[in-house]
């Protein structure tokens, strides 16, 4: 529930206002779900939320803390489906550096991009807001294990939307969670520390301007709306000159929250969409958007029909970009002893959709019908 709900809520008990912030505080700031420990509320209003309200984080399926710091947790929500959370620190993290969380927002993803493992999987459903911000809940609550309310620290300092699933798809739910991130009674992150990564649904693109302010990230990964087409099949609803416009209109939206760029993400597939060529054609499309490009090494995974870009490789399309005048910074695989890297959620969890049977089975005949 969002803070106007929870007071709304209240009052419907004959409850002050107040107690929505007071309850908003026990669960996201010390961590507690127990409406007993709760110790400013009476204890007639306790029994009374015990009574007629839950507090659930999702249930952990899974969980793997990898030697770099990077954590994985599969969980199973509602339904028995399973969605992945990633939490990256930064390389030189201490204790209370940087850490970001990759937050899903749908249960597999419809738009099946090529590149992409959790678009094999298929769609399932979307998630509810509360298994959303559910899964920053558990992501904090694994640096307190058995610590008192009073020493209960929020140690995840990032949200990026660029889980499982297309966020502006689901998109009250994502953006009833984002409100939360941001609210100074939850979460109270910087309006710069949630990014709402999308692969250019463009109608909810002028939407997502005027209902919230968070930092955008798109999803290009190629220059052209030929390349675009295949990688990214949504492209073929929402072309380039859309998209792009979409974009501008974030950057220079006329309120004054003004956001100052747009991060562009661009996976380097080997031979695909990784030549001088295509590093120019990008230096064009974006030569009017403030933007900050990062490119991703391709994360490969099972049956992927694409490989990794070499480092040369990306290193001379990063020049490219930078010469042109565009902050361009190559994203560090993380996470690889786990499979946390992007592109691998759930993949080797669930993977029960008659599209990733489909895809398997192409695979296998064209592996077949290839010469030895
Ligand atoms: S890259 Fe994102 S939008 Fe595309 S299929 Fe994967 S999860 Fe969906």
């Amino acid at each position: 529930m969002s803070k106007g709900q929870l007071e709304t809520f209240f009052e419907s008990l004959g409850e002050k206002k107040f107690r929505a912030v007071q309850v908003m505080k026990w669960i996201y700031q010390f961590g507690v779900t127990d409406f007993y420990q709760m110790s400013n509320l009476s204890k007639k209003l306790q029994a009374i939320l015990d009574d007629k309200a839950c507090v659930v984080p999702p249930k952990v399926k899974f969980k793997q803390f990898s030697e770099d710091g990077t954590r994985k947790w599969v969980f199973e929500v509602a339904g028995g489906s399973l969605v992945e959370t990633v939490l990256i620190p930064a390389e030189d993290s201490k204790e209370f550096g940087r850490k970001t969380l990759c937050i899903s927002s749908q249960v597999g993803c419809a738009l099946d991009c090529s590149f992409c493992s959790t678009g094999k999987q298929g769609f399932e459903r979307d998630l509810t807001p509360a298994e959303i911000i559910g899964q920053l809940w558990v992501a904090n609550a694994s640096y307190n294990e058995g610590v008192s309310p009073n020493d209960y620290k929020n140690m995840v300092t990032n949200v990026v939307m660029m889980g499982m699933g297309e966020p502006l798809l689901n998109y009250e739910p994502v953006v009833a969670s984002m409100s939360l991130m941001l609210d100074d009674n939850a979460y109270g992150l910087s309006k710069r520390r949630v990014t709402l990564s999308t692969s250019g649904i463009v109608p909810k693109m002028y939407d997502l301007a005027k209902d919230i302010d968070v930092a955008l990230a798109i999803s290009l990964h190629a220059p052209n709306d030929e390349l675009r087409n295949e990688l990214v099949p949504i492209n073929k609803k929402y072309p380039l000159a859309d998209l792009i416009r979409a974009a501008k209109a974030y950057v220079y939206d006329e309120n004054p929250r003004h956001k100052k760029h747009i991060t562009i993400e661009y996976v380097m597939l080997n031979g695909v969409n990784d030549t001088d060529e295509h590093a120019y054609q990008l230096v064009h499309l974006l030569k009017d958007l403030p933007s900050k490009i990062n490119l991703i090494p391709f994360n490969p995974f099972p049956h992927a029909p694409y490989q990794r870009s070499s480092n040369n490789r990306i290193h001379a399309f990063s020049n490219i970009l930078n010469n042109a005048g565009f902050v361009c910074t190559v994203r560090q695989t993380r996470g690889d002893d786990i499979d946390a890297a992007c592109g691998q959620l759930v993949g080797q969890v669930a993977d029960r959709t008659r599209r990733a049977a489909k895809w398997q089975q192409s695979v296998a005949k064209r592996q077949q019908n290839q010469p030895s």
